[in-house]
Protein backbone atom coordinates (compact mmCIF):
# COMPACT_ATOMS: atom_id res chain seq x y z
CA UNK A 1 0.00 0.00 0.00
CA UNK A 2 1.08 3.55 -0.89
CA UNK A 3 1.80 6.26 1.36
CA UNK A 4 -0.96 8.52 0.76
CA UNK A 5 1.32 12.46 0.48
CA UNK A 6 -1.26 14.47 2.13
CA UNK A 7 -1.11 18.17 0.52
CA UNK A 8 -3.68 19.22 3.14
CA UNK A 9 -1.44 18.88 5.94
CA UNK A 10 1.43 20.12 4.20
CA UNK A 11 0.26 23.02 2.79
CA UNK A 12 -1.40 23.88 6.43
CA UNK A 13 2.06 23.18 7.60
CA UNK A 14 3.92 25.71 4.84
CA UNK A 15 1.06 28.88 5.75
CA UNK A 16 1.33 28.37 9.12
CA UNK A 17 5.42 28.85 8.80
CA UNK A 18 4.22 32.05 6.87
CA UNK A 19 2.14 33.13 9.17
CA UNK A 20 4.61 33.30 11.48
CA UNK A 21 6.65 34.97 9.60
CA UNK A 22 4.53 37.54 8.84
CA UNK A 23 3.37 38.37 12.36
CA UNK A 24 7.60 38.84 12.94
CA UNK A 25 7.57 40.98 9.74
CA UNK A 26 4.65 42.98 10.90
CA UNK A 27 5.90 43.92 14.16
CA UNK A 28 8.60 45.35 12.60
CA UNK A 29 6.11 47.62 10.28
CA UNK A 30 6.70 45.34 7.07
CA UNK A 31 3.64 43.94 5.67
CA UNK A 32 3.17 41.77 1.94
CA UNK A 33 0.72 43.50 0.33
CA UNK A 34 -0.91 40.94 -3.08
CA UNK A 35 -3.12 43.21 -5.67
CA UNK A 36 -5.00 40.23 -7.39
CA UNK A 37 -7.14 41.30 -10.84
CA UNK A 38 -10.05 39.28 -12.49
CA UNK A 39 -11.25 40.43 -15.48
CA UNK A 40 -15.01 38.72 -16.12
CA UNK A 41 -16.97 36.12 -14.19
CA UNK A 42 -16.00 32.91 -14.70
CA UNK A 43 -17.47 31.06 -11.75
CA UNK A 44 -14.11 28.94 -11.91
CA UNK A 45 -12.09 32.26 -11.64
CA UNK A 46 -14.26 34.00 -9.07
CA UNK A 47 -13.85 30.63 -6.45
CA UNK A 48 -9.96 30.62 -7.36
CA UNK A 49 -9.56 34.34 -6.75
CA UNK A 50 -11.63 33.90 -3.04
CA UNK A 51 -9.48 30.99 -2.43
CA UNK A 52 -6.72 33.52 -2.90
CA UNK A 53 -7.98 36.13 -0.87
CA UNK A 54 -8.84 33.53 2.11
CA UNK A 55 -5.47 32.52 2.30
CA UNK A 56 -3.72 36.08 2.24
CA UNK A 57 -6.14 36.92 5.37
CA UNK A 58 -4.93 33.49 6.77
CA UNK A 59 -0.95 33.89 6.47
CA UNK A 60 -1.59 37.94 7.44
CA UNK A 61 -0.88 38.94 4.07
CA UNK A 62 -3.24 42.32 2.47
CA UNK A 63 -4.84 41.46 -0.67
CA UNK A 64 -6.26 44.50 -2.79
CA UNK A 65 -9.31 43.22 -4.89
CA UNK A 66 -9.74 44.27 -8.79
CA UNK A 67 -12.71 43.04 -10.39
CA UNK A 68 -12.57 44.36 -13.85
CA UNK A 69 -15.86 43.65 -16.19
CA UNK A 70 -15.86 40.76 -18.78
CA UNK A 71 -15.82 43.72 -21.69
CA UNK A 72 -12.86 45.54 -20.25
CA UNK A 73 -10.29 46.87 -23.18
CA UNK A 74 -6.74 45.01 -22.74
CA UNK A 75 -5.16 48.97 -22.64
CA UNK A 76 -6.90 49.42 -19.44
CA UNK A 77 -5.64 46.49 -17.65
CA UNK A 78 -2.37 47.25 -18.76
CA UNK A 79 -2.83 50.57 -17.37
CA UNK A 80 -3.83 49.14 -14.01
CA UNK A 81 -0.85 46.22 -13.89
CA UNK A 82 1.10 49.62 -14.69
CA UNK A 83 -0.34 51.93 -11.94
CA UNK A 84 0.28 48.69 -9.58
CA UNK A 85 3.82 47.93 -10.36
CA UNK A 86 4.51 51.84 -9.51
CA UNK A 87 2.78 51.71 -6.31
CA UNK A 88 5.75 51.26 -3.66
CA UNK A 89 2.93 49.28 -0.95
CA UNK A 90 2.17 46.57 -3.53
CA UNK A 91 4.87 43.97 -3.93
CA UNK A 92 2.89 41.15 -5.65
CA UNK A 93 0.38 40.95 -8.63
CA UNK A 94 -1.50 38.50 -9.94
CA UNK A 95 -3.73 38.45 -12.98
CA UNK A 96 -6.18 35.09 -12.47
CA UNK A 97 -6.60 33.79 -16.12
CA UNK A 98 -7.78 32.50 -17.86
CA UNK A 99 -8.26 35.97 -19.59
CA UNK A 100 -11.74 36.91 -21.42
CA UNK A 101 -11.42 36.09 -24.94
CA UNK A 102 -9.79 38.63 -27.15
CA UNK A 103 -7.04 39.96 -24.42
CA UNK A 104 -3.66 38.95 -25.53
CA UNK A 105 -2.38 36.98 -22.14
CA UNK A 106 1.33 36.86 -22.97
CA UNK A 107 1.27 40.31 -23.17
CA UNK A 108 -0.82 41.03 -20.26
CA UNK A 109 1.67 38.92 -17.97
CA UNK A 110 4.29 40.46 -19.47
CA UNK A 111 3.46 43.95 -18.44
CA UNK A 112 3.60 42.88 -14.81
CA UNK A 113 7.24 43.69 -13.36
CA UNK A 114 9.21 40.70 -12.64
CA UNK A 115 9.89 41.89 -9.01
CA UNK A 116 6.30 41.83 -8.51
CA UNK A 117 5.43 38.43 -10.37
CA UNK A 118 4.00 36.24 -7.74
CA UNK A 119 2.73 33.85 -10.34
CA UNK A 120 6.19 33.06 -11.22
CA UNK A 121 5.18 33.47 -15.14
CA UNK A 122 6.93 36.31 -16.59
CA UNK A 123 9.53 35.42 -19.10
CA UNK A 124 12.23 37.44 -16.57
CA UNK A 125 11.32 34.80 -13.92
CA UNK A 126 11.23 31.55 -15.95
CA UNK A 127 14.36 32.69 -17.32
CA UNK A 128 16.00 33.11 -13.84
CA UNK A 129 14.71 29.27 -13.09
CA UNK A 130 16.08 27.77 -15.95
CA UNK A 131 19.96 29.28 -14.84
CA UNK A 132 19.06 28.82 -11.38
CA UNK A 133 19.07 31.95 -10.17
CA UNK A 134 16.70 33.23 -7.66
CA UNK A 135 13.24 34.25 -9.27
CA UNK A 136 9.45 33.74 -8.05
CA UNK A 137 8.78 30.29 -9.28
CA UNK A 138 5.33 28.61 -10.92
CA UNK A 139 3.61 27.86 -7.66
CA UNK A 140 2.66 24.66 -8.63
CA UNK A 141 5.65 22.84 -9.61
CA UNK A 142 7.06 24.59 -6.56
CA UNK A 143 4.29 23.04 -4.57
CA UNK A 144 5.27 19.76 -5.66
CA UNK A 145 8.71 19.99 -4.39
CA UNK A 146 7.75 21.11 -1.18
CA UNK A 147 5.74 17.80 -1.26
CA UNK A 148 8.21 15.67 -1.74
CA UNK A 149 10.96 17.28 0.51
CA UNK A 150 8.36 17.33 3.49
CA UNK A 151 7.89 13.88 2.40
CA UNK A 152 11.23 12.95 2.98
CA UNK A 153 11.61 11.61 -0.54
CA UNK A 154 14.85 11.80 -1.77
CA UNK A 155 15.46 13.50 -5.75
CA UNK A 156 18.79 13.70 -6.10
CA UNK A 157 19.95 10.78 -8.21
CA UNK A 158 16.52 9.65 -9.01
CA UNK A 159 14.83 8.94 -12.64
CA UNK A 160 12.53 11.98 -12.57
CA UNK A 161 9.69 11.47 -15.36
CA UNK A 162 7.85 14.34 -16.03
CA UNK A 163 3.94 13.85 -18.52
CA UNK A 164 3.48 16.92 -19.68
CA UNK A 165 5.36 20.58 -20.90
CA UNK A 166 3.11 23.29 -20.07
CA UNK A 167 4.62 26.67 -19.57
CA UNK A 168 3.19 26.80 -16.02
CA UNK A 169 3.80 23.07 -14.98
CA UNK A 170 5.42 20.35 -17.06
CA UNK A 171 8.76 22.78 -17.86
CA UNK A 172 8.96 24.53 -14.65
CA UNK A 173 8.62 21.37 -12.93
CA UNK A 174 11.41 19.48 -14.81
CA UNK A 175 13.49 22.53 -14.22
CA UNK A 176 13.02 22.31 -10.42
CA UNK A 177 13.69 18.69 -10.86
CA UNK A 178 16.94 18.82 -12.23
CA UNK A 179 18.12 21.76 -9.79
CA UNK A 180 17.38 18.65 -6.90
CA UNK A 181 19.57 16.44 -8.92
CA UNK A 182 16.98 14.43 -10.27
CA UNK A 183 17.52 12.70 -13.57
CA UNK A 184 14.68 14.23 -15.45
CA UNK A 185 12.60 12.89 -18.72
CA UNK A 186 10.33 15.42 -20.25
CA UNK A 187 7.24 13.79 -21.83
CA UNK A 188 4.21 15.11 -24.36
CA UNK A 189 1.52 14.20 -26.55
CA UNK A 190 4.84 13.32 -29.47
CA UNK A 191 6.17 10.81 -27.08
CA UNK A 192 6.62 7.73 -28.57
CA UNK A 193 6.08 5.12 -26.20
CA UNK A 194 4.95 6.42 -23.36
CA UNK A 195 4.76 3.55 -20.95
CA UNK A 196 7.99 2.38 -21.78
CA UNK A 197 9.73 5.68 -20.57
CA UNK A 198 6.96 6.19 -17.87
CA UNK A 199 7.82 2.86 -16.49
CA UNK A 200 11.64 4.05 -15.81
CA UNK A 201 10.30 6.56 -13.50
CA UNK A 202 11.25 6.37 -9.42
CA UNK A 203 9.32 9.76 -9.42
CA UNK A 204 6.36 10.14 -11.52
CA UNK A 205 4.78 13.86 -12.08
CA UNK A 206 1.86 13.48 -14.02
CA UNK A 207 0.38 17.21 -15.65
CA UNK A 208 -1.88 16.09 -18.86
CA UNK A 209 -5.03 17.47 -18.22
CA UNK A 210 -6.50 13.85 -19.52
CA UNK A 211 -9.09 12.51 -16.14
CA UNK A 212 -7.60 8.82 -15.17
CA UNK A 213 -5.29 8.64 -18.26
CA UNK A 214 -2.50 7.01 -16.22
CA UNK A 215 -3.13 3.87 -14.74
CA UNK A 216 -0.94 1.06 -13.26
CA UNK A 217 0.54 -0.15 -16.60
CA UNK A 218 2.19 3.35 -16.73
CA UNK A 219 3.88 3.08 -13.33
CA UNK A 220 7.11 1.28 -11.89
CA UNK A 221 6.57 -1.00 -8.51
CA UNK A 222 7.58 1.26 -6.33
CA UNK A 223 7.28 4.48 -7.66
CA UNK A 224 6.59 8.11 -6.27
CA UNK A 225 3.42 9.29 -8.01
CA UNK A 226 2.23 13.15 -8.28
CA UNK A 227 -0.97 13.76 -9.77
CA UNK A 228 -1.03 17.45 -10.62
CA UNK A 229 -4.50 17.33 -12.84
CA UNK A 230 -7.84 18.13 -11.54
CA UNK A 231 -11.17 17.26 -13.17
CA UNK A 232 -14.62 16.99 -12.05
CA UNK A 233 -16.36 14.52 -13.39
CA UNK A 234 -20.00 14.14 -14.51
CA UNK A 235 -20.99 12.81 -11.02
CA UNK A 236 -19.48 16.24 -9.15
CA UNK A 237 -16.89 14.05 -7.67
CA UNK A 238 -12.59 15.32 -8.31
CA UNK A 239 -10.30 13.06 -9.69
CA UNK A 240 -6.87 13.85 -11.72
CA UNK A 241 -4.77 12.68 -14.04
CA UNK A 242 -4.11 9.42 -12.60
CA UNK A 243 -6.00 6.40 -12.02
CA UNK A 244 -6.07 6.42 -8.55
CA UNK A 245 -7.81 2.97 -7.41
CA UNK A 246 -5.11 1.59 -10.24
CA UNK A 247 -2.01 2.84 -9.12
CA UNK A 248 -2.28 3.17 -5.80
CA UNK A 249 -1.68 -0.40 -4.78
CA UNK A 250 1.65 -0.36 -6.95
CA UNK A 251 3.28 2.95 -6.18
CA UNK A 252 5.56 3.28 -2.88
CA UNK A 253 3.59 7.26 -2.40
CA UNK A 254 1.27 8.53 -3.74
CA UNK A 255 -1.20 12.31 -3.96
CA UNK A 256 -4.59 11.78 -3.86
CA UNK A 257 -7.19 14.17 -5.60
CA UNK A 258 -8.53 16.40 -4.10
CA UNK A 259 -6.40 16.85 -1.08
CA UNK A 260 -2.66 16.73 -3.19
CA UNK A 261 -1.00 19.01 -5.36
CA UNK A 262 -4.12 21.52 -5.42
CA UNK A 263 -3.89 22.79 -1.84
CA UNK A 264 0.14 23.39 -2.33
CA UNK A 265 -0.82 25.59 -5.02
CA UNK A 266 -1.88 28.27 -3.13
CA UNK A 267 0.35 27.73 -0.36
CA UNK A 268 3.31 28.23 -2.09
CA UNK A 269 0.99 31.41 -3.66
CA UNK A 270 1.82 32.76 -0.27
CA UNK A 271 5.12 32.02 -0.04
CA UNK A 272 6.00 33.80 -3.00
CA UNK A 273 3.84 36.59 -1.76
CA UNK A 274 6.01 36.71 1.81
CA UNK A 275 9.36 36.33 -0.49
CA UNK A 276 8.29 39.79 -2.24
CA UNK A 277 8.53 41.36 0.85
CA UNK A 278 11.91 39.37 2.59
CA UNK A 279 14.66 37.16 1.16
CA UNK A 280 14.49 33.94 3.08
P1 LIG B 1 -1.85 21.69 -20.63
O1 LIG B 1 -3.05 21.23 -21.35
O2 LIG B 1 -1.32 23.07 -20.84
O3 LIG B 1 -0.64 20.68 -20.96
C1 LIG B 1 -0.84 19.31 -21.03
C2 LIG B 1 0.45 18.63 -21.44
O4 LIG B 1 0.22 17.23 -21.50
C3 LIG B 1 0.98 19.07 -22.79
O5 LIG B 1 2.36 19.29 -22.75
C4 LIG B 1 0.65 17.88 -23.71
O6 LIG B 1 1.60 17.65 -24.74
C5 LIG B 1 0.70 16.73 -22.73
N1 LIG B 1 -0.14 15.63 -23.17
C6 LIG B 1 -1.43 15.66 -23.55
N2 LIG B 1 -1.84 14.43 -23.93
C7 LIG B 1 -0.78 13.61 -23.78
C8 LIG B 1 -0.56 12.23 -24.01
N3 LIG B 1 -1.53 11.43 -24.49
N4 LIG B 1 0.64 11.73 -23.76
C9 LIG B 1 1.65 12.50 -23.28
N5 LIG B 1 1.50 13.82 -23.03
C10 LIG B 1 0.31 14.37 -23.29
O7 LIG B 1 -2.12 21.42 -19.10
P2 LIG B 1 -1.47 22.06 -17.76
O8 LIG B 1 -0.04 21.72 -17.67
O9 LIG B 1 -1.90 23.46 -17.61
O10 LIG B 1 -2.30 21.23 -16.66
C11 LIG B 1 -2.21 19.83 -16.57
C12 LIG B 1 -3.23 19.34 -15.55
O11 LIG B 1 -2.91 19.90 -14.29
C13 LIG B 1 -4.67 19.76 -15.83
O12 LIG B 1 -5.51 18.70 -15.39
C14 LIG B 1 -4.88 20.97 -14.96
O13 LIG B 1 -6.22 21.14 -14.59
C15 LIG B 1 -4.03 20.62 -13.79
N6 LIG B 1 -3.52 21.77 -13.04
C16 LIG B 1 -3.65 21.71 -11.67
C17 LIG B 1 -3.16 22.72 -10.90
C18 LIG B 1 -3.28 22.59 -9.42
O14 LIG B 1 -3.18 23.58 -8.72
N7 LIG B 1 -3.48 21.37 -8.91
C19 LIG B 1 -2.55 23.92 -11.48
C20 LIG B 1 -2.37 23.84 -12.91
C21 LIG B 1 -2.87 22.80 -13.65
P3 LIG B 1 1.83 18.70 -25.97
O15 LIG B 1 2.66 19.81 -25.39
O16 LIG B 1 2.58 17.89 -26.95
O17 LIG B 1 0.48 19.14 -26.42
Amino acid sequence: MAKIIDGKAISLAVKDEIKAKTAELASKGITATLAVILVGEDPASQVYVKNKKKACEYCGIRSLSYELPADTSEEKLLELIDELNKRDDVNGILVQLPLPKGMDEDKVLDAISPDKDVDGFHPVNVGKLSIGKKGFVSCTPAGVIQLLKRSDIEISGKECVVVGRSNIVGKPMSMLLLKENGTVTVCHSRTKDLKEVTKRADILVVAIGKPKFIDASYVKDGAVVIDVGIHRMEDGKLCGDVDYASVEPVASAITPVPGGVGPMTIAMLMYNCLSSVCED
